[in-house]
């Protein structure tokens, strides 16, 4: 890519989230994100050029020495930072805004700065479409908190019980964000019980809201509706995936064949979140000692009754288990942190140069690394006790809200990279991405959005007395 021959026809829009735009070139297998801000953000309140560029770092850097080691080599590509010409990013602008969905029209891009980050275009596989007619099908989870928080510092029983998730459903709701429920469950879906995991997976399919889209060849194709009244279409995904497992038609469950299309589908997204990204192949998966048997959440459809079958824990390697372990940082739960926020904050009040030393802001190197890893277990009340926390929490909060992608491709007999399944067969590759660091300020918000979805949920769920 020659950074100063850019043309926005090579390129073309591909998603969005809250902060970031991007597009994916016509050809190569690359994707540029670039970031987004307030429309009514004023032209001195925006960030400068400088300062764009290194937001942009700090994200690399993140990626690179935090939540790399964390989370495993395989799963993550950190990307590069690139200066942009800005009349390519202008031009480019203009291009996306038709396609950009409505809810996300309350944030314009950064045509500012020029900086951009690149990186590999994950929905695709380099060089498959050498192989086979039948283009890469990709699978985008955003899976959010897989645990329970067991936190002595939490205050609330509820907490212990039913899972943020599934609490802020309930919120997210009454504010009008959703139409519907989602019946989707994290604790299902990290569970590592094949039968709760396929139920969380339908329930996705169901009810994708943000934490589900599917492309095709880098097309997407499933997704939730911008219209919030209208469902996603099954039927639609069916037709797409039907080539993929050809043999569905004849083989069983011939009077519902879509049915048997969906089901195959889904157990390869399950064997693929359950294996070692695309290298382990070999014997009975580890298990991963503490959680042998999951918790459950009191709020997911996953019948009780059915709890004790089979569930074996998650494969250590696996990249639930990655993600959870990262998550699981998150030892105090927010009600813990805020008055360890609160104690860095008064130290800063008086020290305002330490902000520097403490890597507040970053820089989000290897020493800041350190002190996510050698944070004292026990408060001895000292300042870098809570630094340390917090980093750890901040840390937590990323893996909290990052996207697994999932790619796979029909592949021939004895290629490597295969999901050990009977038939039919694929070439697949797992990968973690949106690893952004969360901000330090964004602490206090946290505490106070966890009270209002306890307390919603209890005001809704509890019959009056
Ligand atoms: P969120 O609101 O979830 O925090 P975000 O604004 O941080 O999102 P991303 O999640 O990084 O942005 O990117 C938005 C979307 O763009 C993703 O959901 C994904 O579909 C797509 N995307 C991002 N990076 C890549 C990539 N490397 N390859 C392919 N698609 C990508
Ligand atoms: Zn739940
Ligand atoms: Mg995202
Ligand atoms: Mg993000």
């Amino acid at each position: 890519m020659e950074l100063d021959k850019m043309d926005e026809n090579d390129w073309k829009y591909h998603g969005e989230g809250n902060k970031s735009l991007v597009v994916s070139h016509l050809q190569h297998c690359r994707v540029l994100r670039l970031l987004k801000f307030p429309s009514e953000d004023s032209a001195h309140t925006r960030q400068t050029a400088e300062q764009a560029f290194r937001h942009i770092l700090n994200i690399v850097d993140y990626s690179k020495y935090v939540m790399k080691p964390l989370l495993g080599e395989k799963y993550i590509h950190s990307g590069e930072v690139v200066k942009l010409p800005l009349d390519f990013v202008r031009q480019l602008s203009l291009k996306v805004q038709q396609e950009r969905p409505e809810l996300r029209c309350d944030k314009v891009m950064d045509t500012f700065s020029g900086c951009g980050l690149c990186l590999p275009n994950l929905t695709q596989l380099p060089l498959h479409h050498l192989r086979d007619h039948r283009p890469p099908i990709c699978v985008e989870i955003k899976p959010k908190c897989g645990f329970l928080p067991f936190s002595r510092h939490i205050t609330k029983e509820c907490k212990r019980k039913v899972c943020r998730f599934c609490m802020h459903q309930h919120y997210k709701l009454a504010n009008g964000k959703w139409k519907r429920l989602s019946r989707y469950c994290p604790l299902d879906l990290f569970s590592g019980s094949k039968q709760r995991m396929y139920v969380a997976l339908k329930n996705l399919l169901e009810e994708p809201q943000n934490n589900l889209k599917i492309f095709k060849g880098g097309e997407l194709i499933f997704s939730c509706k911008d219209d919030a009244k209208q469902q996603p279409d099954l039927n639609d995904l069916i037709q797409h995936l039907w080539p993929y497992f050809p043999h569905s038609n004849g083989l069983y469950n011939s009077h519902q064949p879509g049915k048997a299309v969906l089901n195959e589908f889904i157990q390869v997204i399950c064997s693929s979140l359950l294996s070692g990204g695309d290298s382990n192949r070999s014997g009975e998966p580890r298990k991963m000692h503490l959680s042998e048997s999951r918790p459950h959440c009191e709020a997911s459809p996953f019948p009780r009754d059915l709890l004790r079958n089979g569930n074996h824990g998650l494969p250590k390697d696996s990249v639930l288990s990655k993600i959870l372990q990262v998550q699981m940082l998150d030892n105090l739960d927010i009600e813990g942190i805020y008055p360890l926020y609160k104690r860095v904050e008064q130290y800063l009040e008086e020290f305002p140069k330490e902000r520097n030393r403490l890597q507040i802001d970053g820089p989000y190197n290897e020493s800041f690394m350190d002190t996510v890893k050698n944070c004292p277990t026990e408060d001895d009340g000292s300042v870098e006790y809570a630094v340390g926390k917090v980093h750890q929490y901040r840390v937590a909060m990323t893996a909290k809200d990052c996207s697994i992608m999932i790619t796979f491709a029909p592949c021939e007999e004895d290629e490597e990279h295969q999901l050990n399944l009977e038939k039919p067969r694929f070439t697949y590759s797992v990968s973690i991405l949106d690893l952004d660091p969360k901000p330090y300020e964004g602490i206090p918000h946290q505490y106070k959005l966890d009270t209002k979805i306890v307390n919603y949920y209890l005001r809704s769920t509890q019959a009056p007395p």
